[in-house]
C-alpha cells in the first residue's frame, strides 16, 4: 500500500484494540492503522470503520437494555411513552426482544437524557 503523503510503497499495518463507550456502556474495537517507514505519517484504515460499526452492532443489545431498563428507574412507564410517542402499544418490549434501528435507539437516548420532554409533548393538544 502507498503513503498518500509520500508515495512510498511500503505502508506498514499496524492493529490495536480501542474501547470505546455509548451512553456508558462500553464495547471494543480493532483499529487498523497504516504507518509509513519512509515519513512516519499514519492513517486510519477502511477496515477500522467496519470494525467499529460491527462491534457496535455487537454492543447494541446492551446499550438498548441499559436505556430501557434505566426508564424504570426515571419512573417512565413503557404505555406512557408509547402513548405520548404515539407508537403502538408494546413497540418498547419489542425493541428489547429484537432490537431496534439507528432511529429508534437516538429516540431512546433523548428520552433517557431529556425525559422532560415527554411532559411537554404530552401536553401539546391533540391534532397539533
Ligand atoms: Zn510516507
Amino acid at each position: 500500500m502507498e503513503c498518500v503523503v509520500c508515495g512510498a510503497d511500503n505502508l506498514k499495518q499496524l492493529c490495536c484494540i480501542k474501547m470505546e463507550k455509548y451512553m456508558s456502556i462500553s464495547f471494543s474495537y480493532e483499529e487498523v492503522i497504516g504507518k509509513c517507514d519512509e515519513c512516519g505519517e499514519s492513517e486510519h484504515m477502511k477496515e477500522t470503520d467496519k470494525n467499529y460499526l460491527e462491534a457496535f452492532e455487537f454492543a447494541k443489545p446492551r446499550i438498548v437494555k441499559m436505556l430501557i431498563g434505566h426508564l424504570a428507574i426515571q419512573k417512565l412507564s413503557r404505555p406512557y411513552i408509547e402513548r405520548v410517542l404515539g407508537i403502538r402499544q408494546r413497540t418498547i418490549e419489542k425493541w428489547l426482544v429484537e432490537g431496534c434501528s439507528d432511529g429508534e435507539l437516538v429516540l431512546l437516548k433523548i428520552i433517557h437524557l431529556h425525559p422532560e420532554l415527554l411532559i411537554e409533548l404530552d401536553e401539546i393538544p391533540k391534532g397539533e
